[in-house]
């Protein structure tokens, strides 16, 4: 008997409780719910209803959707995760993060994040003199560290000595020889005493996409021999109490708990020598690379990790105590710079597909025409004698008189029509192909090729480039799964195609639990209804990194709050980029496209072409496309 399909089918299909980290779920009617935790209890909301309602408010798709509950629950549980793993372990430290701007440096996502992460005294990581212009001005609290990384020049330092008169705690952390003279110079012509870390080189290195950026051969940190220099500059002016904080970054996305721990015990031989040498120190900062399990796998493998946040906060606290207590050295506060981790989930890509191409044979007659040519008998005749037991044979013959026909094509020798119905013989062929090797116990390898490049072609209403510039540049996967209908089986296997029409504007690798894919399924789309899908954890690196391909902007921004009862609000919407905001960064004036346009209209009703009504039309449909988002509106 066929066993019907379940909601529970839906959730292996895609994954979600394994990529999901218990804020994602499907409803029993086949809805992708978001739950959220309050005082109250435990709430779900579903996607499709918050659609319904940016819809209601003039904001079509696509949409980027940001759910504000799940950042303050990331940093909540990233904060809470520490301290309980500090207190079961009798670690007499505390922890303190911070976030750096550069992996989402919207100001709605750093607004929330000094909201929610002040009352854990959660601070800010600035890499660049824009991102610490942010957080001097956007940090809560006195309490709350900046920490600055990256290039320094003398107006940077200038910023951060004066904040910290004002009694903000701001570290340089120094990342190249050459900045400490520029901070002691600084701090003694405007007579204020720095906060000092410095960043090293880690000879013990992370696996994954970002393996360079620790370790010996990464570009920034200094060597052991420079942390020595440093310190024997600091002592030379009678400065190295200023020397408070040790930081290290392994890379992104560290999938592997065992570098991370390598690397901590490293980094904390470095700090107790530090202590040795006089140096106050009190700050211990593990940088980023605290991964997500984007496939939901829990492996070693670059899109997943194979540990989990409480995991990762007690082997940090673990490896500290190690090193440092046969030591004597005092346990210091943790710092870490986590990302990726903390703001992944919040925010999640919605569209609408346009279209799709079927991967299935048009029509052709059951036997062959009497006109038919020599090759298109053979093409039938082939299908004739398909079976379980010739299938590689049958393959083969038919791709050599598909190449036959296209040659014949080429020649003249036959018509646009014969050729038509051989490329739709050619294809039923390869179905019944794909679905007899079904019965095999063990096809050719060859074929199963060919199972896998049979998917139907879905259009999705987004850009890769402008919303999901990882997928092209490195090759991320991000869970994909439609939000809805999740309660009927997906029957087609399809990939994503944007609407860039550039050739690399598409999705054809799906992380699953198991193994990668080189398609997802997908349901048949309806007529009188939209099929809604969702890219998920994408609030890390993809907004600022996106780009105006196509001309395709930015898309419509909606930051929901979600209440204890399960209904929702539009905390702030911002529309996504008009036609005339796009043509205005390429340095375009839309108000002269406007007039160039006016003028040509012009000559065109005195050269009697059009009608004095016909140009008002055409000018005012210029004008609004104008005004209109750069998306597919339906
Ligand atoms: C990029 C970066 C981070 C963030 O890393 P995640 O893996 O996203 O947490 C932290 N610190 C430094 C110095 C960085 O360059």
């Amino acid at each position: 008997m066929l066993k019907r399909w379940s909601i529970a089918d839906a959730a292996n299909t895609y994954g979600i409780k394994e990529w999901g980290a218990d804020y994602f779920d499907l409803s029993p009617s086949g809805e992708v719910v978001v739950r959220t935790t309050s005082e109250t209890g435990q709430t779900e909301t579903s996607l499709l209803d918050i659609i319904r309602g940016a819809e209601a408010r003039g904001l079509g798709m696509p949409l980027l959707l940001r759910i504000e509950n799940l950042l303050d629950q990331q940093i909540t549980r990233l904060n809470e995760s520490f301290s309980q793993a500090m207190k079961d372990s009798g670690y007499t430290g505390s922890y303190q993060g911070v976030f750096p701007i550069k992996v989402n440096q919207q100001a709605q996502i750093i607004e929330e994040i000094t909201r929610f992460g002040s009352r854990f005294n959660h601070g800010l990581e600035a890499g660049s003199k824009g991102e610490l212009m942010i957080a001097l001005s956007m940090i809560q609290s006195t309490k709350s560290l900046i920490v600055c990384n990256g290039y320094k020049d003398p107006e940077f330092i200038d910023l951060g000595l004066q904040t910290t008169r004002m009694g903000y705690k701001v570290f340089f952390v120094i990342e190249t020889p050459t900045e400490l003279p520029i901070i002691l110079e600084r701090s003694n012509a405007l007579g204020i005493e720095p906060l000092i870390g410095v960043r090293i080189k880690l000879s013990s290195r992370g696996s994954g996409h970002w393996q360079d950026s620790g370790g010996d051969n990464s570009i920034f940190g200094l060597t052991t021999s420079q942390v020595v220099d440093v310190m024997d500059l600091l002592k030379k002016h009678d400065m190295l109490h200023c020397l408070q904080l040790l930081h290290y970054h392994l890379g992104s996305q560290i999938p592997n708990i065992r570098d991370i721990r390598t690397a901590v015990r490293e980094t904390a031989r470095y700090y107790a020598d530090m202590v040795r040498e006089g140096a106050p120190m009190g700050y211990l900062d593990l940088g980023g690379g605290l991964a997500v399990d984007y496939d939901g796998s829990k492996t070693n493998f670059v899109h997943s990790k194979n540990y989990s946040l409480d995991e990762y906060t007690a082997d940090v606290v673990e490896v500290l105590m190690s090193v440092l207590d046969e030591r004597s050295v005092a346990h210091p506060t943790v710092i870490t710079e986590s990302g990726r981790a903390t703001v992944s989930y919040c925010s999640i890509l919605l569209f609408n597909i346009l279209d799709v191409t079927q991967y299935t044979p048009g029509r052709f007659p059951e036997t062959e025409p009497d006109d038919a040519p020599e090759s298109i008998r053979n093409m039938y005749e082939v299908r004739r004698t398909l079976s379980v037991r010739n299938l590689q044979e049958c393959y083969n013959d038919a791709i050599y008189y598909r190449e036959e026909i296209r040659e014949e094509f080429e020649y003249g020798k036959i018509t646009l029509r014969q050729r038509a119905l051989a490329d739709n013989l050619f294809m039923d062929i390869i179905h019944q192909i794909a679905d007899l090797l079904k019965k095999v116990k063990r096809p050719p390898r060859a074929l199963e090729e060919l199972q896998e490049g049979l998917y139907d072609i879905y259009y999705g209403n987004f850009s890769v480039f402008q919303s999901l510039p990882d997928v092209w540049a490195i090759d991320q996967i991000f869970p994909v799964m439609p939000i809805h209908r999740l309660n009927e089986q997906p029957r087609r296997k399809a990939i994503l195609a944007d609407i860039t029409c550039d050739s690399d504007g598409k999705i054809d690798t799906f992380g699953a639990v198991h193994d990668i894919q080189k398609s997802i399924l997908l349901h048949e789309p309806r007529d009188d209804e939209e099929y809604y899908l969702g890219v998920f954890l994408v609030g890390a690196y993809q907004e600022t990194l996106g780009d105006l391909h196509n001309l395709l902007g930015d898309p419509h921004v909606v930051s929901v709050r979600i209440n204890s009862d399960g209904g929702f609000e539009f905390v702030r919407e911002i529309e996504g980029d008009s036609i005339a905001d796009v043509l205005s960064y390429v340095e375009y004036q839309p108000k002269d496209l406007v007039e160039n346009f006016r003028r040509k209209l012009e000559q065109a009703v005195r050269d009697g072409r059009l009608s004095v009504a016909q140009r008002r039309t055409l000018l005012q449909a210029y004008e609004t496309g104008m005004r209109g988002y750069t998306y597919y509106e339906r």
